[in-house]
């Protein structure tokens, strides 16, 4: 652990200081934030005081990514919830909007300082250590993933970045340089198991130990982990953030049962009910949205900020000796359909079908014949055979079968060839309408 005393710290004893920091941090955004005090006042709270404590949190509005966009102008194009001044602000990262235009995350150096603190204790929670080398595949560019990397340096690792989308250079680096540790996407990672079996290139005997994953959902998922461990000869961790809050918030431990919260003491963590808004109260095994509390930023906090993230928690105690609660992250709300009041998530369907390996390549495509979230059973996949395998009747029913008992909907499962199906060297598209 890089940080033992916050790290291991009774869970009631991490609450009275996160209490603490969330009340000078409301204090702070009821001075500072337009956007806020408007917010908060059009809810009932005209003070810091009236807002209260954690233990009330749930009484405040959400906030959602689409307000914080509303609030932008020429004059402020970061938005309202801007507290800083010009000269405070060290850093401004980009995330990359559905609209096309991007948001922008200003940072203060305190703020930058917390992130990579954060994501450093992250990453280490996966057993990686200093003089270790990682090599990573981020083109970090705009994006808050360059605030992760600096997380390399923090822990005292040898970082051997090779840039996104030059599989030959990545290989070349893993074989000459030996590092200890590659961090990619779980997209990537399964891509690469292929890239290395067509090649003969024996990834699974490299001396990657451990393959660090995060920007997209489905690491955590067994089967689909199951195959890269496999592939890579190596233990799979995964790490999550968002680009509003923080980067890589939450890291695995090598304990792998989800992943903890890195940001411990800088972010509080919620749940919701994503159809009603309403609190869910964490317990072991409960599912939700997460929605997540700046407790000490200063360029521009946020409060229960919607991440579209959809988690299960984890209360139970860790054998690694970290308190925090951990997450399993089911997918992105973006991504979920709903076939007849069932919710689901295609990285959960790639899960069940990847346990049919070597039969099939372990990629599908969701198929949904009507635009929008509600779907009417049964619910079209494509599922990509295994090299040199033929389609037959009997293999298609056996993963029907599979995916109703599992994950309780009706499919209409399509076998296509080998090779069919796009690979990506960057995050995976899982449903095409
Ligand atoms: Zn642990």
């Amino acid at each position: 652990m890089l940080a033992p005393e916050i790290e291991a710290r009774p869970r009631a004893g991490q609450l009275a200081v996160d209490d603490a920091a969330y009340r000078n941090q409301l204090a702070y955004v009821f001075e500072r934030s337009t956007f806020y005090r408007a917010k908060l006042a059009a809810a009932g709270f005209t003070s810091a005081e009236a807002a209260g404590g954690l233990s009330s949190i749930a009484e405040l509005p959400l906030t959602e990514k689409s307000e914080l966009r509303a609030s932008c102008t020429a004059e402020n194009p970061i938005g309202a919830q801007l507290c800083a001044t010009p000269a405070e602000i060290v850093r401004i990262y980009s995330t990359s909007g559905t609209t096309g235009t991007p948001s922008y995350i200003p940072l203060t150096a305190g703020d930058l300082e917390n992130w990579v603190t954060a994501s450093a204790r992250s990453y280490a929670a996966s057993g990686i250590t200093a003089g270790q080398r990682i090599v990573s595949t981020y083109n970090a560019g705009p994006f808050v993933a360059g605030a992760a990397l600096a997380a390399f340096d923090r822990i005292g690792l040898c970082h051997i970045p090779v840039g996104t989308g030059n599989t030959e250079r990545l290989m070349q680096a893993i074989a000459s340089l030996r590092p200890e540790a590659a961090v990619l996407t779980p997209s990537y990672a399964a891509y690469l198991v292929e890239w290395a079996a067509e090649r003969a290139f024996d990834l699974a005997g490299s001396s990657v130990e451990r393959v660090l994953v995060a920007g997209e959902p489905g690491g955590g998922e067994p089967a689909f982990r199951a195959k890269l461990e496999e592939g890579w000869g190596a233990k799979v961790t995964e790490a999550m953030g968002i680009g509003d809050i923080g980067v890589s918030l939450w890291g695995e431990c090598e304990e792998q049962d989800g992943m903890h919260l890195g940001a411990r003491g800088f972010v509080h963590a919620e749940l919701i009910d994503p159809e009603t808004g309403d609190a869910v109260e964490l317990a072991d095994g409960v599912t939700g949205e997460l929605v997540l509390t700046h407790l000490q930023q200063r360029a521009a906090p946020l409060l229960r900020f919607r991440t579209r993230d959809h988690v299960q928690v984890r209360l139970s105690e860790c054998s690694c000796g970290r308190t925090s609660p951990r997450v399993r992250c089911l997918g992105r709300s973006d991504d979920m359909l709903i076939v007849r009041g069932v919710n689901i998530f295609p990285s959960a369907v790639r899960d069940v079908v990847s346990a049919f390996a070597p039969r099939v390549s372990g990629h599908i495509l969701v198929r949904p014949q009507a635009k929008g979230v509600k779907q009417e059973p049964p619910l079209p996949v494509s599922v990509e055979l295994g090299r040199g395998v033929t389609a037959d009747a009997e293999l298609a029913e056996a993963i029907r079968e599979r995916v109703r008992n599992v994950l309780v909907v009706q499919t209409r499962v399509e076998l296509v060839p080998w090779g069919s199906l796009h690979r990506s060297e960057y995050k995976s598209k899982l449903v095409e309408y």
